[in-house]
C-alpha cells in the first residue's frame, strides 16, 4: 500500500521525537494489517468529537432536573447515553457529587485514565507526574495552584481512576444562578470543574 498522501505539517508537536515515534508505530500497525489507516482516522475523529462541553451539559441538566441527577449519580454512562452522548463503549463512569461536606478531586495515579468517551482527551497537566503524585499527597496545595480551594471544613476526597472506572465531578450549583437556564448554567462548568481542581462561579453579569 502506498503512503503518498501529505501529512499536515504542524509546528513543533508534529516534528517532536514522540510524534515521529507514533507515526512509525502507526505505519507499522497499518503495514502488519492490525489496523487500517481509515480506522485510525475514524478513531481520531471520534475522540475529537468528545469535549468537556458534554460534561458541562450533563451537570447543568442534573442541576435543573432531580430525576436526571439521581440517574447520573447511579450510572453515569447510562445517563450520558440517555442524554444522547454516545458513551456506550466507555468504561464505567462514576459521577461524584460535591457537597458542602465533601469536595471531589479526580486523578489517575498510574497513567492518564480519564472519561475520554465523554470529555475527550485529558489536559497535559493531568498526565504529568507532578499532578499524579501530588493530587493524592497534597490535594489542597494542588487546588490552590489552580486558584481554587474548598472551605476549611470541607473534606477532600481524591478518586484514583483505573482502566475500568472513570470519574467525573458533579460540582455544586453556584449561588446566584437561580434565574439562569440550562444552557447558561452549562456555560459555567469548565473542564477543570469536572476534574475538581476548580468550581463553577456565577459570573458577575449573571446577576443575583
Ligand atoms: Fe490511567
Amino acid at each position: 500500500m502506498s503512503h503518498d498522501h501529505h501529512h499536515e505539517t504542524k509546528p513543533e508537536s508534529a516534528t517532536s521525537p514522540l510524534a515521529a515515534r507514533v507515526r512509525a508505530m502507526e505505519a507499522l500497525l497499518v503495514e502488519k494489517g492490525v489496523v487500517t489507516e481509515a480506522e485510525i482516522q475514524d478513531n481520531v475523529a471520534y475522540m475529537d468529537s468528545r469535549s468537556p462541553a458534554n460534561g458541562a451539559k450533563l451537570v447543568a441538566r442534573a442541576w435543573v432536573n432531580e430525576g436526571f441527577k439521581t440517574r447520573l449519580l447511579s450510572d453515569g454512562r447510562a445517563a450520558a447515553v440517555e442524554f444522547g452522548i454516545d458513551a456506550v463503549a466507555s468504561p464505567e463512569l462514576v459521577v461524584v457529587e460535591n457537597t458542602p461536606e465533601v469536595h471531589n478531586l479526580i486523578v489517575c495515579t498510574l497513567c492518564s485514565c480519564y472519561p475520554r468517551n465523554v470529555l475527550g482527551r485529558p489536559p497535559d497537566w493531568y498526565k504529568s507526574f507532578e499532578y499524579r503524585s501530588r493530587a493524592v499527597r497534597e490535594p489542597r496545595a494542588v487546588m490552590r495552584e489552580f486558584g481554587f480551594e474548598p472551605p476549611e471544613g470541607t473534606r477532600v476526597a481524591v478518586h484514583d481512576s483505573t482502566a475500568d472506572v472513570r470519574y467525573m465531578v458533579l460540582p455544586m450549583r453556584p449561588a446566584g444562578t437561580g434565574g439562569m437556564d440550562e444552557e447558561g448554567l452549562a456555560g459555567l462548568v469548565t473542564r477543570d470543574c469536572l476534574i475538581g481542581v476548580d468550581a463553577p462561579r456565577a459570573r458577575a453579569a449573571a446577576g443575583a
